[in-house]
């Protein structure tokens, strides 16, 4: 999910490398290493945290904390630079690790190497199947050194290297027993010319220079060097030597490809070519959404979807017992936290407490030992939430954490860890990590429901199959995001903006409110629908443009009555539904149609259009949505 990047050429690689992934830093990380071959061996190194930790272990040298604080500062780049006098080789390969599996540390950074250190490879994404693989590897008496899922490919490898003392069949071989979305980066003592690349469902590009070449995750990684480049597609690999390179399909079977030119500048590459990172990450939620998905749904032979599986939980026997799940969280994950609170009483008959983290810790909350206390916060340093977990953890319940961050505080104090494989945020404004947290309770619901019995197998299927059509309905609305582009440009100059919904539409309605407010400074509020008439439509008039969500088809003559009542004291009203048919005729402005899905999922659908609202309203207002004023990305104080 991170950065790889690969030399090889006549330079000395190991500043090359360490220059290249921080080009690659805004993709977030944890950790960070690199494998150089000398002329007689691989040599690894690999540490925690920044890329500068990675370079004072290289050197020994240790930089002050003020200068750690300026990025891209003479100091810092000098200390790359000296790299290359403790580390010399002219081909290798580097890694910045996004955690997925196992937490961030030193053993569990990339490179990964072989048991005699031969082999050593980088990875980005997830190795779906690595649990059976790394057993049957233990069993053949490999012993593993880290906790991730990747170290099964380098063990793979070399397996098959020693049956056919051929790297690249190898590497073919190893591949086509993979499932999951890989970018990988191999190289080979016995092969010190070369390194061998390849993608699935993986970002991979290779860099085409004068007597060297690269690889990198992403093109910025690149730019200092060349502006040359083969995009690397689906299933296809790439050896790369000091004068040339090679292309193959998964096959083996050589393919010709006519290399790009770059023309972006550095900005608008780390931004894929999207302008914010918000409107990126909004676009990233089909694939964040399949990737949390994927390694969950467990499938029958005939692979029909039949249940969930959560590796990382322990905590069966206390769903089946339990008499309540308490949820608390802050924000966008509180809202999370709502429509589970739908989600788990209709489709587990739990019952569930939601609350806001601030207001639980300083209750005296009634709790008993059979609630399941659940917790979720996408980069799990929340401090109230961190609080609320500790609280409820001296009371002797068991906590399960939903998270997007491997290692991080809420997921090692949590009993039980769910993580949303989002890949990292970087906007302010959480979108595809709010997302990837519905997922992750919806499937906690119907595993819950299966556990409990409340929920039929016939259900279960039907629900998953429904979760795995999610991402591509994504897809849909995003790509007639001009409709909502266009309403915004009509739009942005309201005074005030009212969401309301009904039922789940009514926890949509919170979330909407919140993103329209964080990057547009507009002020939005939400309603349930039916509280309009007990206040909030007294401040109905002209300036108002009230946003209608309307999943339920049950509750579609109750929510128009509502648009009905603000449309007639002068408000514009737009709905946001899966209603094909005239429901809404002449009680909108505007209907903006979301694919068809049942009323119990759909609020993985209904907010996609709010959150585009917000970016086209932050953009149109003249604000940069990736970092709106006096708002942090991790609110690690109370
Ligand atoms: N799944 C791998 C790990 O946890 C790779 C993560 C990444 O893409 O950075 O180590």
């Amino acid at each position: 999910m991170c950065g790889i990047v690969g030399y090889v050429g006549n330079k000395n690689a190991t500043p090359v490398l360490i220059k290249a992934l921080k080009k690659l830093e805004y993709r977030g990380y944890d950790s960070a290493g690199v494998a150089i071959y000398t002329g007689e061996e691989i040599l690894v190194q690999k540490a925690k945290g920044k890329l500068l930790n990675l370079a004072e272990k290289i050197t020994g040298e240790i930089i002050p904390d003020q200068v750690k604080k300026q990025d891209f500062s003479d100091t810092e780049m000098a200390l790359y630079d000296k790299t290359g006098d403790f580390i010399k080789g002219c081909m290798g390969i580097g890694h910045t690790r996004w955690a997925t599996h196992g937490e961030p540390s030193d053993l569990n950074s990339h490179p990964h190497t072989n048991m005699d250190g031969s082999i050593s490879i980088v990875h980005n994404g997830i190795i779906e199947n690595y649990a059976d693989l790394k057993a049957k590897l233990q069993a053949q008496g490999i012993v593993f050194k880290s906790q991730t899922d990747t170290e099964v490919v380098v063990h793979l490898l070399d397996q098959k290297y020693k049956a056919s003392g051929d790297i690249f069949k190898a590497v073919i071989e190893t591949l086509h027993v993979l499932e999951g979305s890989y970018a990988i980066g191999v190289i080979c003592k016995d092969y010190p010319d070369r390194i061998i690349a390849a993608r699935k469902e993986s970002p991979l590009v290779v860099g085409i220079g004068k007597g060297e070449n690269f690889i990198a995750s992403d093109v910025p990684a690149l730019l200092e060097h060349t502006r040359d480049v083969y995009y690397l597609g689906e299933r296809e690999l790439a050896v790369l030597y000091t004068d040339h390179v090679d292309l193959f399909n998964f096959d083996g079977e050589k393919i010709i490809k006519q290399p790009s030119h770059v023309e972006w500048d550095m900005d608008a590459a780390t931004k894929g070519g999207y302008e914010h990172f918000m409107i990126k990450e909004i676009h990233e939620q089909p694939k964040g959404l399949t990737d949390t998905m994927r390694p969950r749904i467990v499938k029958d032979a005939s692979g029909k979807p039949v249940d969930v599986y959560f590796e990382e939980n322990k905590m069966d026997e206390a769903w089946k017992k339990a008499s309540r799940v308490v949820i608390t969280a802050c924000g966008t994950a509180y809202h999370a936290g709502v429509v589970a609170k739908y989600a788990f009483e209709k489709i587990a008959r739990m019952k569930v407490d939601v609350d806001v983290a601030s207001e639980f810790r300083y209750r005296d909350p009634i709790l008993d030992p059979s609630d399941i206390f659940m917790v979720i916060s996408q980069s799990g340093e929340t401090a109230d939430t961190l609080s609320a977990l500790r609280l409820a953890k001296e009371q002797g319940l068991k906590v399960v954490a939903i998270t997007n961050c491997v290692g991080s505080t809420v997921s090692r104090e949590a009993d039980d860890v769910i993580y949303t494989l989002a890949g990292p945020e970087i906007a302010v404004a959480s979108t595809k990590a709010y997302t990837t947290q519905l997922l992750c309770l919806f499937l906690l619901a119907v595993k819950a429901g299966k556990l409990r019995g409340t929920l039929s197998d016939e259900e279960a299927t039907k629900l998953l199959c429904e979760l795995e059509s999610i991402p591509s309905k994504i897809q849909e609305i995003l790509d007639g995001k001009d409709v909502i582009q266009k309403f915004a440009s009509q739009q942005f100059n309201k005074d005030k903006i009212f969401y309301i919904g009904r039922q789940f539409d009514s926890a949509t309605s919170l979330e909407s409110a919140l993103k329209l407010k964080e990057v547009s400074y507009m002020h939005s509020e939400a309603f349930a629908a039916g509280e309009l008439k007990h206040g909030p439509i007294a401040l109905i008039d002209p300036a108002t443009l009230v946003v209608a969500i309307a999943s339920e088809p049950k509750l579609y003559d109750k929510i128009g009555s509502n648009m009905v009542e603000v449309k007639s004291r002068g408000a514009t009203v737009m709905v946001i539904t899966q209603d094909s048919g005239d429901a809404f005729e002449g009680k909108a402005d505007l209907v903006c149609k979301i694919p068809e899905c049942s009323s119990t999922l759909a609020s993985l659908l209904t907010v996609i259009p709010a959150q585009l609202f917000a970016y086209y309203c932050a953009i149109m207002r003249g604000y940069n949505p990736d970092k709106p004023r006096n708002l942090a990305k991790s609110v690690t104080v109370e």
